[in-house]
Parts: C-alpha cells; sequence; structure tokens
C-alpha cells in the first residue's frame, strides 16, 4: 500500500471476496496487528504483514492483491495467525480465499499452477518416473498407485 498516493476505497471488493470460501472471514477485522508478530514469513521478509492484507481487502485494494506477484504468496500456511486473532478471522483463511480468487480470474503464479495442475489429474503433485519408482523399490515401498480425482474435481470446482 503506497501511502504517499491516492487510492478511492472499492466496497464492491468485499462482496467478491464475501463470494470466496473464508472469504466473509475478512470482515471482522479490526487492525489490532496480532496476527502479525509470530507470522513466520513476517519475520523473513520485508513487505508481507497479514494485517495489512486484511487492511488491503477491507479497503478494495484489488489491484495490489489479486495478482501472481502478490505478497499474500508468501504466506506460508502455517496457522499460527488463526491462533492470535482475537476476532476469528483465521487470516490464513482470508488469504487462501484471495488465492482461489487469483486462480480463478488468471492471475496465480505459473509455479504454483504447475504444481496444482497434476494434483487434478493423478491426485498426486510429483510426477513418477522410472527411476522414482526404482528408489521406491530398493527402499521396499510399495508403487505409488492411481488415486480418484472425480472427488477432487467436485470439491475445487465449488465454493
Ligand atoms: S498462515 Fe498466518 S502466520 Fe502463517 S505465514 Fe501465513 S499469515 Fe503468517
Ligand atoms: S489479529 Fe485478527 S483482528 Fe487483529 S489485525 Fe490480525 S486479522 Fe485483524
Amino acid at each position: 500500500m503506497h501511502t504517499q498516493e491516492k487510492h478511492k476505497i472499492d466496497f464492491s471488493f468485499r462482496e467478491k471476496l464475501n463470494g470466496i470460501a473464508e472469504g466473509y472471514r475478512h470482515n471482522f477485522c479490526y487492525q489490532c496487528g496480532a496476527c502479525v508478530a509470530d507470522c513466520p514469513a513476517g519475520m523473513y521478509s520485508d513487505h508481507f504483514n497479514p494485517r495489512l492484507i486484511l487492511l488491503k481487502a477491507l479497503l478494495g485494494f484489488e489491484d495490489e492483491l489479486i495478482r501472481p506477484d502478490s505478497e499474500i504468496w508468501d504466506c506460508t500456511n502455517c496457522y499460527t495467525c488463526a491462533e492470535r486473532c482475537p476476532q476469528d478471522v483465521r487470516p490464513v483463511d482470508v488469504i487462501i480465499a484471495l488465492k482461489n480468487l487469483c486462480v480463478r480470474t488468471g492471475n496465480a503464479p505459473e509455479l504454483i499452477l504447475k504444481t496444482s495442475d497434476p494434483v487434478l489429474t493423478s491426485g498426486i503433485t510429483t510426477k513418477i518416473t522410472s527411476v522414482v519408482d526404482r528408489r521406491r523399490q530398493e527402499m521396499g515401498l510399495a508403487p505409488v498407485g492411481t488415486y480418484p480425482v472425480d472427488e477432487l474435481k467436485k470439491i475445487t470446482e465449488g465454493d
């Protein structure tokens, strides 16, 4: 958020976020900052701040949040912020909702899509090569099976 620049508050973004699973939680944030102190992404990044992400959501900074290089992709999904928040906002769930909005609008990073697409087609994130098969055999592990992805597709298509 650039404090020197003028930004018109866009309340319509709240409605957009409310339409994504768990996105409505951002409405309960009162900006106390309790989610920031123990956030590991915040500790190792100069620009990552869950309180600020929630503020951007409340003010409708869609152009900063919904993009492939948005700071939301630095969240580790550790859920520490969910334990700290006195308002039960569960900031991580709002961040996941923002990520889902990115995917829906074609704003997800390539790397994320490369990892998630195979899950929808094979149920696993890793390509199983003959080398992997051989190593598993050497370690006495069973071959990687096939997984039903129909249920998974139904879940990811719904809200
Ligand atoms: S889940 Fe919460 S505490 Fe963990 S990295 Fe993401 S914003 Fe920070
Ligand atoms: S702890 Fe909860 S209420 Fe406080 S700033 Fe973070 S998300 Fe908002």
